[in-house]
């Protein structure tokens, strides 16, 4: 894999972004804006997704050799990776691709959260480990992505909520007690008012970084609420930034 600093895009070459964060849609805006040619790859998680500055497109690549043979079709010259911290397949993929093919890669990724005065806060390093940590009859927030509810299912002595752009499918089974209210992440007042309404004893949540998601925790911390935080694995081999600004230095 080469690094940055090595890319000189042809004129027929562009570049890729893997994105469905806030980062990737101003980073696609502000590429476009520089007149360059940019591809922003969105998952098609959602079903009514934002759609980005540019050129896009939407789904899954079929895994690392689909993603070679797209960036080979489409004469991709640079790859940024600007999904979220925690959408590490992608970036596991996006890193073996790069390596297979050539193409220089940049990660964009925003910095973790740190704990500040008055935060109260588990740090955990993994998904189990934020279950166990759970204390029994606990209502619990669960702010996480959906494709990891089903960890919780076990708790069956603790009660839970989960916030969700749209409605999980299949559904999680299995659950003794799941509430899934569907909304998105809000200002510190609306949270507030989120956790308080739903009598939540504690949140689970991933450091995702930003400053999106980061009203729950402003909450939290208002509310003297315990927070079970779970941290991000860093991938390795890549030559990361931490924002646009940094980015666009290096263009
Ligand atoms: P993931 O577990 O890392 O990736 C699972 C599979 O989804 C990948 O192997 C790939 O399928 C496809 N995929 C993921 N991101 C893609 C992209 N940008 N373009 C094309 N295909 C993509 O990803 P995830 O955690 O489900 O996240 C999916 C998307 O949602 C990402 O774009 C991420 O930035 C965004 N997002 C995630 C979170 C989160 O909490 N994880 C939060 C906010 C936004 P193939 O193997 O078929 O190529």
């Amino acid at each position: 894999m080469r690094g940055f600093s090595d890319v000189v895009l042809t004129d027929s070459q562009k570049i890729l972004i893997l994105g469905g964060t806030s980062e990737a849609y101003e980073l696609a805006e502000k590429l476009d804006g520089l007149s360059l040619p940019v591809i922003t790859s969105l998952a098609g998680r959602t079903i009514n997704p934002r759609l980005p500055k540019g050129a896009y497109r939407i789904g899954g690549f079929g895994g690392i050799a689909g993603l070679v043979a797209y960036l080979k079709q489409e004469k991709i010259g640079l790859i940024i990776d600007a999904t979220h911290p925690f959408a590490n397949q992608i970036t596991s993929h996006a890193i073996a691709a790069a390596t297979a093919t050539g193409i220089a890669i940049l990660r964009l990724e925003r910095p973790l959260w740190q704990p500040e005065k008055g935060d109260n806060w588990l740090e955990v390093e993994t998904l189990q480990q934020a279950v166990a940590a759970i204390p029994s009859n606990a209502r619990v927030f669960l702010a996480i992505g959906r494709q990891h509810l089903s960890a919780f299912s076990s708790r069956n002595d603790a009660s839970f909520i989960a916030r969700m752009v749209d409605l999980p499918d299949p559904a999680p089974h299995n659950f003794q007690a799941l509430d899934i209210i569907l909304g998105k992440p809000d200002t510190s007042i609306s949270e507030i008012d989120f956790l308080s309404r739903h009598n939540i004893d504690i949140i689970v949540c991933r450091n995702s970084g930003g400053p999106t998601s980061y009203g729950k925790i402003l909450a939290a911390r208002k509310l003297h609420l315990p927070v079970i935080m779970i941290g991000r694995t860093t991938p390795a081999d890549v030559t990361t930034v931490s924002s646009i600004t940094q980015l666009l230095a290096m263009l």
